[in-house]
């Protein structure tokens, strides 16, 4: 999960201001301010997905609400509530608003959050690509976000791989692109 800068973005204060906001549908249905935020998050996410850290652009991603937009309408239009993820279906931002996420309604307003949070501090990944965490929310958060999911490990564990022969390349960063807290563990 991506450590997200809280600073608000000044282009979304003045738009909430100007039209009163209330509602992020219904009010801030600009296509000139989601284009703003999505830049915005792309920089501060350095285009990856803030759940799972795989590569994104704005194609392939969405503006997600962390906490819920019909079950927290005070969060509604808080920049710090919101985020780009990709749009996988079974995982991240889409996966866990669906009906396919079996905790989605027991279980939601603890998990890790990308900006309040230093998501940094919960987890790590082992050799087989998956996530872990010692901490009871964040391993609910794993669940949640379903990031233990076959298709994220195998990627996770291919990343370790290729991590394990390029020992003498700089910038491990730069040239992976994506995973950055995977990478990190393993350089
Ligand atoms: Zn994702």
């Amino acid at each position: 999960m991506i450590d997200v800068e809280c600073y608000p973005l000044e282009y979304f204060e003045n738009f909430k201001k100007k039209s009163n906001a209330k509602s992020y549908k219904d009010d801030c249905d600009s296509f000139e301010l989601r284009e703003k935020i999505r830049d915005d998050l792309l920089q501060k996410q350095k285009y990856q997905c803030a759940y799972c850290e795989k590569k994104i652009y704005k194609k392939n991603s969405h503006i997600e609400h962390i906490r819920q937009r019909d079950k927290f309408h005070k969060l509604e239009c808080e920049y710090t509530n919101l985020v780009l993820s990709c749009n996988d279906e079974n995982s991240c931002g889409k996966y866990k608003d669906s009906n396919k996420n079996p905790i989605a309604k027991q279980w939601q307003d603890e998990f890790i959050h990308p900006v309040v949070d230093n998501p940094k501090k919960y987890f790590i990944f082992n050799e087989n690509g998956e996530i872990l965490s010692f901490n009871q929310n964040a391993m609910k958060t794993i669940k949640y976000l379903n990031l233990n999911n076959p298709k994220l490990t195998r990627l996770r564990k291919n990343i370790i791989l290729q991590l394990s022969y390029m020992d003498d390349v700089d910038n491990l960063l730069d040239y992976f692109n994506e995973f950055e807290n995977l990478v990190k563990e393993y350089i």
